[in-house]
C-alpha cells in the first residue's frame, strides 16, 4: 500500500475532498507496485480525482429531481430506489454518488426518515419493486436490515426486493447465518452484486456467494466499465464468466456516470460498444451483460445499443440517447 494520508499530501488533499476506506479483503488484494493495478485503481486514492471537467455533475445521473422524500429515489413508477444509508464499506474512485455517499453529510438515514420514506412506499401502489441502494445496504446492523424488509413485507403491492451490493466479495464474512436469517423472511429477494474485476472473486467472497444462492436468493451482477480496469475483451469476458460460474447473472455493464474527478476512468462509448460485441460469440449468452447509461439529468437508463443510441452529432464523440419514453438527449463525450 502507498504511504499512509499523514506522510502523503496530494492523498491527503484528494481524501479530504473524498471519502476512502478499504477492507482487509481488499486490501490484500493491491498490488502496490503496479500503478495499473485494477484493485488498487478502484480504491486508491488518485491525484487526478482533484481534476474536475466542466461537463461533469455532483449529482450525474439526476437523483435530485427525483426524490420525493429523503432517502427515496423515485424515478419510474414501477420501482424505487430506497437508500437507507450512504456509506459504504470500500469508496470506490469513481463512484456516482460520490458527492453524497461517504460525504461530510452521510451516514445511516434516522429513524423518522426511514419511516417516512417506508411511508412513501406504501403511499404508491404502483411501486412493485423496491431497490435497496445506498451506500451499501448490507452493513446496516441486522436489526435496521429486519426491520425494513420486514416492513416492506407487510405492504402488499410491494412484490420484489432487490439489493445492490459490494458486500459479498469485499466483505465476505457479513453474510453469516444472522444475515442470511433476516434475508429468509423477506418478500423475493434479489442481490445485484457489484464487482469489476475477477480478481476481487477471493476465496472467502466465492463462499460468501454461494450461502446466498444456497439460500435461494436470485444474483445479478452489476459492472462498471473502468478504463484500465476491464476495458479489454480478456478481462471483460473473464468478469462475466467468473459471475456465471458463482451463479451470478451478469446484468447490467454501466457505461460511467460523469461524476466529478473520474475522467481518467473514461471509456469513450465507441469503444464500449465495440467490447460488447467482441463479448457476443466469444463468451456463453448467459456471460452477456446489458450496456447501459444513465442519461445526465435524470432521464433514466437506456441500454446503449442502435434501438436508443445514434450518432447523430458532427462529431465522433457526439451522441443521441433517446429515454425509456422516446425523448431523445444530446449526449457528449
Ligand atoms: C437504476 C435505477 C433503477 C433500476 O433500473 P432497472 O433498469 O430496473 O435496473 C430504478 N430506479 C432508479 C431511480 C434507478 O436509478
Ligand atoms: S459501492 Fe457503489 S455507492 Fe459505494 S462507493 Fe462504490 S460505486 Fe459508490
Amino acid at each position: 500500500m502507498a504511504a499512509r494520508a499523514s506522510e502523503d499530501p496530494i492523498r491527503e488533499a484528494v481524501t479530504a475532498r473524498y471519502a476512502e476506506a478499504i477492507t482487509p479483503t481488499m486490501a490484500r488484494l493491491v498490488d502496490g507496485s503496479d500503478p495499473r493495478d485494477p484493485i488498487g485503481l478502484q480504491f486508491v486514492p488518485d491525484a487526478r480525482e482533484l481534476e474536475r471537467r466542466a461537463d461533469e455533475l455532483d449529482d450525474p445521473i439526476g437523483d435530485d429531481a427525483h426524490s420525493p422524500v429523503e432517502g427515496i429515489v423515485h424515478r419510474y413508477p414501477d420501482r424505487l430506489l430506497l437508500t437507507p444509508l450512504t456509506v459504504c464499506p470500500v469508496y470506490c474512485r469513481f463512484c456516482f454518488r460520490r458527492e453524497t455517499v461517504g460525504g461530510p453529510a452521510s451516514s445511516v438515514l434516522p429513524q423518522a426518515k426511514l419511516d417516512a420514506a417506508l411511508d412513501y412506499v406504501r403511499s404508491r401502489p404502483d411501486v412493485w419493486e423496491v431497490i435497496l441502494s445506498g451506500g451499501d445496504p448490507l452493513i446496516l446492523s441486522t436489526r435496521r436490515l429486519s426491520y425494513i424488509l420486514d416492513t416492506l413485507r407487510r405492504i402488499p403491492h410491494v412484490k420484489i426486493v432487490r439489493i445492490h451490493t459490494r458486500v459479498p466479495l469485499v466483505d465476505p464474512a457479513r453474510i453469516d447465518d444472522e444475515l442470511l436469517a433476516v434475508l429468509d423472511r423477506a418478500k423475493p429477494v434479489y442481490v445485484a452484486v457489484h464487482a469489476n474485476h475477477a480478481r476481487e472473486f477471493t476465496d472467502a467472497g466465492c463462499a460468501a456467494v454461494a450461502r446466498l444462492a444456497d439460500r435461494g436468493l436470485v444474483l445479478l451482477s452489476q459492472t462498471v466499465l473502468l478504463r484500465h480496469v476491464n476495458d479489454s475483451v480478456e478481462a471483460l469476458g473473464e468478469l462475466m464468466r467468473t459471475f456465471v460460474e458463482n451463479r451470478i447473472k451478469p446484468y447490467y455493464l454501466h457505461h460511467l456516470d460523469k461524476a466529478p474527478g473520474t475522467a481518467h476512468f473514461r471509456v469513450p462509448l465507441a469503444e464500449g460498444k465495440a467490447l460488447m460485441s467482441a463479448l457476443r460469440g466469444r463468451v456463453s449468452g448467459l456471460c452477456q451483460p446489458t450496456y447501459i447509461a444513465d442519461i445526465p439529468g435524470g432521464h433514466g437508463k437506456s441500454p446503449l445499443n442502435d434501438d436508443y443510441l445514434a450518432g447523430g452529432g458532427p462529431g465522433p464523440g457526439d451522441w443521441q440517447i433517446t429515454d425509456y419514453q422516446g425523448h431523445k438527449h444530446r449526449y457528449r463525450e
